[in-house]
């Protein structure tokens, strides 16, 4: 298991709309697709740095995680996501590693990528997210 680089950062957020124009004015970036994610209730925008994307993450939902994580903690980074070749097997290995994962298998996410989260209480206060096509 390596990751191959950062697939993207996720970034909780108060105001979508509000968020995209920041990250579109003034760092210059594109919004290439708004998504909802029912599954985790949530209005997600992607922007892409190099390699690497941006996903905010808005919560349509108080009760969902992103919703109270935010009642808990405020907005700002929510998690690390590194791209996996295989994130069945990733997550399976994390697992056998003692790892606390909150994903025991793979489950679909935004742009149809099959994602993992490990548990931030295994991983040193990070959400860690496993993210790839397998
Ligand atoms: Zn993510």
């Amino acid at each position: 298991m390596k990751p191959t680089h950062i697939e993207h950062i996720g970034i909780a957020v108060t105001n979508l709309e509000e968020s995209i124009a920041y990250y579109e004015k003034v760092l210059g970036l594109e919004c290439y697709a708004i998504e909802e994610v029912a599954d985790q209730r949530v209005r997600t925008a992607f922007f892409k740095v190099g390699e690497t994307k941006i996903e905010l993450l808005e919560s349509m939902d108080p009760d969902g995680p992103v919703g109270k994580y935010i009642a808990k903690r405020g907005p700002g980074i929510h998690h690390l996501a590194f791209a996996m070749k295989d994130v069945a097997t990733s997550l399976k290995q994390a697992g056998e590693q003692g790892i606390r994962l909150i994903d025991e298998t793979p489950r679909e996410g935004a742009e149809g990528l099959k994602i993992g989260f490990l548990h931030p209480g295994s991983t040193f206060g990070v959400l860690t997210e496993f993210c790839g096509e397998m």
